[in-house]
């Protein structure tokens, strides 16, 4: 398999150390609802991971929550909560929606606050060996401590330093120097360091839950191409320069960006559509598609036209499966199929070429069945094969559908009791607790709940 490293920035062989492939993927800053960016960059390595999963691979996942930063501050006082409501509420939306898109979920979800510890050992650990030095309660890294600063964006420090400009505050050495631990400033939320209460800086949180969950090395570590500077390039610096040993992570991967109009989405130039709204609007399935549908480093652009022609090419796939097949003699032969598909997946993850396989596919059941041959091997196959793209090829989901109708007999059970026919009510509850649901009134509500 074969998978393009921003940081050679060539497309390379890819083996992981063991059997069990060690990535890393940066997460949202949960201030306010995801957009489609992060779908997509959270639907690609998902896609990813399902491939290496498919080709025998073991995935040990980590993906972060940077739950304490300047946005989270100015969010919560914005909304009059705290910074931890504040995390709590769009965490636990977020990880919703990413259970809607199908995407399955991280080994671990480590979030900044909790891992105070980590990072402060890990930045005690740059003052001791001199990569990095306090200044009035703050910390800062020493770019020039190391020589191969700019490797993974392929920047010249000379550059760098000429283009940044000196703050009359700033107290640090050097203009190109960035921040491990942020003192406090009045009002705001503060941890224990050995310099005086503060938090700590986006980037070494990073570094510190990488080397917490998966070590010194990494076999991939991913996120979105905007993250490639300064965030990873500092990243590498940090990981590098404590642990002593390179690289830090093996494979650098990075998506491209969504575009709405003629800008990549983003919170901060408020050009964006959540998960939420194109959940609203779409299917699971279709956005998933669109996010595929070119290859994993170009922009999409997102747009209601673009995702509608998916919810088309999905009812194309919908509609092979469900072909009723005939019991004769002759098998369709798929394993050309199989093998253009994994060829496609093995050349640096391109799935528009995958998809093109599987429309193929779809096309020769559509045609055998038509012929009266047997459909069946290309319906396991078609199956198989969208499965590896994280496609559920669901109508709906049989679950809401029979929570819709417990919630219904509910109603009625109500009903009859407040006509008083207190039997019926009775014999309904009784046959869902047959059917293992078991019914509790509460004062103004009843719930209910499926028994183990
Ligand atoms: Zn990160």
């Amino acid at each position: 398999m074969k998978i393009h490293n921003t940081l050679s920035g060539k497309t390379e062989s890819f083996k992981p150390t063991g059997n069990t492939v060690s990535m890393y993927v940066c997460g949202i800053t949960p201030y306010s609802p995801a957009h489609v960016g992060h779908a997509m960059r959270s639907v690609v390595f998902d896609v990813f991971k399902r491939y290496l999963e498919y080709k025998g691979f073991q995935v040990l996942h980590i993906e972060n929550f940077t739950d304490i930063d300047d946005k989270m501050i100015e969010g919560a006082s914005k909304q009059g909560i705290s910074v931890s409501e504040l995390a709590e509420s769009n965490i636990s939306s977020y990880l919703k929606e990413m259970d809607m898109l199908g995407v399955l979920r991280a080994n671990s979800y480590p979030r900044a606050t909790a891992e105070i510890e980590n990072i402060v050992d890990m930045i005690s650990g740059l003052i001791e060996n001199k990569s990095a030095y306090e200044i009035n309660g703050d910390v800062y890294f020493r770019v020039r401590s190391i020589s191969d600063y700019g490797k993974l964006s392929d920047r010249d420090i000379e550059k760098l330093k000429s283009g940044a400009r000196v703050a009359i505050a700033d107290h640090k050495e050097d203009a190109l120097d960035f921040a491990l631990w942020k003192s406090q400033k009045p009002g705001e939320p503060a941890w224990q360091s050995p310099w005086g209460p503060g938090r700590p800086g986006w980037h070494i949180e990073c570094s510190a839950m990488a080397l917490e969950y998966l070590g010194e090395s990494i076999d991939i570590h991913g996120g979105g191409q905007d993250l490639i500077f300064p965030h990873h390039e500092n990243e590498i610096a940090q990981s590098e320069s404590f642990s002593g040993i390179k690289p830090f992570a093996k494979f650098w991967m990075h998506n491209g960006l969504v575009r709405l109009g003629e800008d990549k989405m983003s919170k901060s130039l408020g050009n964006m559509v959540t998960i939420g709204q194109a959940l609203d609007a779409h299917s699971a399935d279709a956005l998933r598609l669109l996010f595929i549908s070119a290859h994993y480093r170009s922009p999409i652009t997102y747009n209601e036209d673009a995702v509608v022609a998916q919810e088309n090419a999905l009812q194309r796939i919908k509609s092979a499966l469900k072909l009723d097949g005939l019991e004769t003699e002759s098998k369709m032969d798929t394993s050309s199929y199989i093998t253009n598909f994994e060829n496609a997946m093995d050349d640096d993850l391109n799935t528009p070429k995958a998809l093109a396989v599987i429309f193929d596919l779809v096309r020769e059941i559509h045609k055998e069945h038509k012929v009266g041959n047997a459909i069946s091997d290309g319906q396991e196959t078609l199956k198989k094969i969208t499965g590896v793209l994280g496609l559920g090829l669901q109508d709906k989901n049989p679950d809401s559908d029979s929570d819709d109708l417990i919630e219904f007999l509910i109603e009625i059970r109500l009903s009859l009791r407040n006509a008083n026919q207190y039997e019926l009510a009775d014999k309904i509850r009784d046959g869902l607790l047959d059917l293992g649901i078991q019914i509790e009134d509460g004062v103004d509500k009843t719930s209910w709940k499926r028994l183990p």
